[in-house]
């Protein structure tokens, strides 16, 4: 449904993506790993129509690709909450500018309540941890039901024990939802607990250097095969 073909990002004299192509199959969660610099925020600021100027096409449904279009959810690196606005003034933000479709009233609740930020509703972000801070901005990127959903490391900045009970409650919103996930993340512990496909960029200028099928989506029983398949990663990629 999301193509990329042969993209090229620069700037200035620095090349940030090169020669990058993926395919993003529709109501699926794609993992993209790779190092610092590599070009993953670049990437996501392509789509979400921050960065305008590329090289290369991306199509969406076969059309070229127009974030005026699409209903694109983003979560940016560190959560991009208005400071001088209210958990609920935020989440309530039409984020897209053509932020038309939002979910009906009980949806609303529904992803508020699982999230667990309902009694947080009336405090300003300065007012939050970052584990609260980063399920708002997951909580506003559901509720304007995009249609493709770009989190750029989003559990990164949190401790590992946040970080899990995050990853859990974002899981859950997924399998309801089913939004098509372009996850990013340079942890390939977090990759594998979230995506159904793993994708791995090379060094800067980062293009994909290798992609694999994660058997072990959804299935958090696991813990010791799950190790195997990060170690199965790590050796194939050698980083
Ligand atoms: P990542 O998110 O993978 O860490 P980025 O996409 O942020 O990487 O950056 C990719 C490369 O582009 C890096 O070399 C970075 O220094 C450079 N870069 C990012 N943003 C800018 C910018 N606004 N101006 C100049 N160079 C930039
Ligand atoms: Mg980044």
């Amino acid at each position: 449904m999301l193509s990329i073909e042969n993209l090229e990002v620069k700037y200035g004299n620095t090349v940030a993506l090169s020669d990058f192509s993926l395919t993003i199959r529709k109501g699926e969660i794609y993992s993209l790993i790779g190092p610092s610099g590599c070009g993953k925020s670049t990437l996501l600021k392509v789509l979400c129509g921050i960065i305008k100027y590329y090289d290369g096409q991306i199509r969406f449904d076969d059309k070229a690709f127009s974030n005026k279009d699409i209903a694109i959810g983003y979560v940016p690196q560190h959560y991009g909450l208005l400071e001088w606005k209210t958990v609920k003034e935020n989440i309530f933000l039409p984020y897209r500018l053509n932020a038309t479709k939002i979910v009906n009233e009980g949806e609303v609740s529904e992803i508020i309540n699982s999230l667990e930020i309902d009694d947080l509703q009336d405090r300003y972000p300065s007012q939050l941890s970052g584990g609260q801070k980063q399920r708002v901005a997951l909580a506003r990127a559901f509720i304007s039901k995009p249609d493709i959903l770009l989190m750029d490391e989003p559990f990164s900045s949190l401790d590992t024990f946040t970080s899990e009970a995050s990853q859990r409650l974002f899981l859950r919103l997924w399998e309801k939802y089913k939004v098509t996930t372009l996850f990013i993340t340079h942890n390939i512990h977090e990759a594998v607990s979230i995506g159904e496909h793993i994708v791995v960029m090379s060094k800067s200028p980062g293009k994909i250097v290798y992609q694999v099928e994660n058997p072990l989506f959804n299935v958090s029983e696991y813990q010791e095969e799950k190790l195997k398949f990060v170690a199965s990663i790590i050796k194939k990629i050698g980083y």
